[in-house]
């Protein structure tokens, strides 16, 4: 896909601030703005995000936009990414009001808005984080104002003027959301600490949501996973195969849902590793090739990803490998141990190691030790239900996909609304506009 340019509307951004406290001020001041709306208002301008962020050539930009800034990632997968975003994000029809009557009068259960949330969003998905976190958050009646990755920080600038604009030409008040224009450490942390900040989400590593959850605020912890994709002997092998590899080599691999690891019940490896093949996934098996493969995938620690290899294409790895690659590989495995750091760390690359084990009870063991207890996105293909189950009950993650491959977990061709803050650590699961919401009792004595 080539750069569609898509230059920014004006020089002079909408909603993006140099100065944290500027952004919180104006946010707050919108939020007030804001509360005097109707949901009829909030509707509109809602639906005003959603078409300014899936029109084509918008997707197009922002997709070759994040690839460009970030160097990360797959064009043609992002442009899927922003337009889930964009249109199956759920709106203020989430807020569904809860009612009880009786003698003594009626109660309601309301949703009401917490005020002016910090948001703090990823360089793996910039943009779709954006698009999210604007359509639930604002559904719920807050405002926002957006810490961006640095590495992302101009594709956002350009992102929170044009959202801005189109809700401002839809009647909205002006900064509904917020941008910090140059984050640093210095600036999260007075994000966080700014006292007209009440809801703080941060959708990114361990480091960043440890600090929100840290701040003393209400914060939603969106963190990192490291999904296993379990295959037993009674699956569709064939299937099992062509879904681990589109779900893995997905946007390169940036998605935190995305399989990082597959283990398969020994019985069905040769059968796996050719319909991985089949699919697009080049096996790697020559001690040297596997060698060379690690020294550059893995810094000098030897255990953790060199980041300079995060969410670059398989056959660019290949290359630099100096393994040639074949004419379609999308997808880069080897068949290892579990002690291996491909199996055992989120690398965020398309190289996704294969672990064989004795037995389907074996297999669910070690996927919940693998998940290391991110409550985040587990995968099995059996056709056993009370296999499913099973590994259902004892993984316990937020996300469980059967038979089909991590993006559907996440509504991309596959049923239910589509999030990209996906809150694990405090257990919100896949955010939506009630998530941003605090719950009020309304009661009216009757007596
Ligand atoms: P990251 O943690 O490096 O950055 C996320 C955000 O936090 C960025 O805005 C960054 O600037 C900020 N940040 C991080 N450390 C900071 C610090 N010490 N001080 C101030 N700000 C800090 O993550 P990333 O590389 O942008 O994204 C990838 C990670 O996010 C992966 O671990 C992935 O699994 C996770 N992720 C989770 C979800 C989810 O919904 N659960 C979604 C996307 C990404």
């Amino acid at each position: 896909m080539t750069t569609t340019a898509v230059p920014p509307t004006s020089t002079q951004l909408c909603g993006v601030f140099a100065d944290v406290n500027a952004a919180v001020a104006a946010a707050r001041e919108a939020f007030l703005a804001f509360s005097d709306c109707s949901l009829a208002q909030r509707r509109t301008f809602i639906n005003a995000v959603r078409e300014a962020a899936s029109q084509q050539e918008r997707l197009e930009y922002m997709a070759t936009a994040a690839v460009e800034e970030t160097g990360m990632g797959n064009a043609h997968h992002k442009v899927l990414k922003n337009l889930y975003a964009a249109t199956r994000t759920p709106g203020v029809e989430d807020l569904v009001m809860e009612a009880r009557q009786g003698d003594d009068g009626l109660t309601t259960l309301e949703y009401s808005p917490y005020g002016v949330i910090g948001a703090i969003t990823p360089t793996t998905n910039p943009t779709e984080t954006i698009i999210c976190n604007t359509v639930g958050m604002l559904s719920a009646g807050n405002t926002v104002v957006f810490s961006p990755h640095p590495r992302a920080r101009r594709l956002s600038a350009w992102l929170v003027d044009v959202l801005n604009r189109a809700m401002i030409e839809a009647g909205a008040p002006e900064n509904l959301i917020t941008l910090i224009a140059e984050p640093t450490p210095a600036t999260t942390t007075a994000l966080i600490n700014h006292p007209d900040i009440t809801m703080l989400v941060a959708t990114g590593g361990p480091q960043i949501v440890n600090m929100v959850l840290s701040s003393g605020k209400k914060a939603i912890g969106a963190g990192s996973g490291n999904p296993p994709a379990v295959v037993d002997e009674t699956a569709d092998v064939a299937k099992a195969a062509s879904d681990i590899v589109q779900g893995a080599s997905f946007d390169n691999n940036l998605p935190c849902t995305a399989e990082k690891e597959v283990i398969v019940v020994a019985e069905v490896l040769p059968q796996l590793m050719t319909a991985m093949r089949v699919n697009g996934a080049q096996v790697v098996s020559d001690p040297e090739e596997l060698a060379k493969l690690r020294s550059l995938l893995l810094d000098p620690s030897g255990v953790r990803p060199n980041t300079a290899w995060v969410g670059q294409d398989a056959q660019k790895i290949l290359r630099a490998a100096g393994i040639k690659p074949n004419q379609g590989t999308r997808l880069v495995t080897m068949v290892t141990d579990p002690s291996d750091p491909f199996v055992q760390v989120e690398m965020l690359m398309p190289v996704v190691p294969v672990v064989p084990v004795t037995d389907y009870l074996t297999a669910i063991d070690l996927a919940v030790e693998l998940e290391h207890g991110n409550r985040h996105t587990a995968i099995m293909h059996s056709k056993d239900v009370s296999r499913l189950d099973l590994m259902a009950r004892r993984i316990q993650t937020t996300i469980f996909v059967k038979n089909g491959p991590s993006f559907a977990g996440i509504g991309i061709n596959g049923e239910g609304f589509a999030t990209f803050t996906i809150a694990g650590p405090t257990g919100e699961g896949l955010t939506s506009p009630r998530s941003f919401a605090r719950r009020r009792r309304c009661v009216l004595d009757a007596r």
